[in-house]
């Protein structure tokens, strides 16, 4: 599995989509690749923050996601805090 297809499945990840074979797959990927590690727990933690904003099984807009992923990159860009 290359970086770009983990990525891609990190989705399908979260949204417990995918089969026991392919989270294995995805987590072996994550335990030898940092970059896509730190992707996975940014998204899961979007993903958390989404679910508690948006209670109940309705369809999550697109545009939340866009909106809390860009806070999230801002607060966890380090080196632009500090104002
Ligand atoms: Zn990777």
């Amino acid at each position: 599995m290359n970086c770009d297809k983990a990525i891609t499945e990190v989705y399908s990840f979260l949204d417990g989509e995918l089969t026991a074979v392919r989270r294995s797959k995805i987590e072996w990927h994550l335990r030898k690749c940092p970059p896509c590690a730190d992707s996975f727990h940014f998204e899961e933690r979007l993903m958390l923050l989404v679910k508690r904003s948006c209670a109940g099984d309705e369809e999550i807009p697109s545009e939340l996601f866009d909106r809390l992923r860009a806070l999230l990159h801002q607060e966890t860009a380090e080196g632009t805090a500090g104002e």
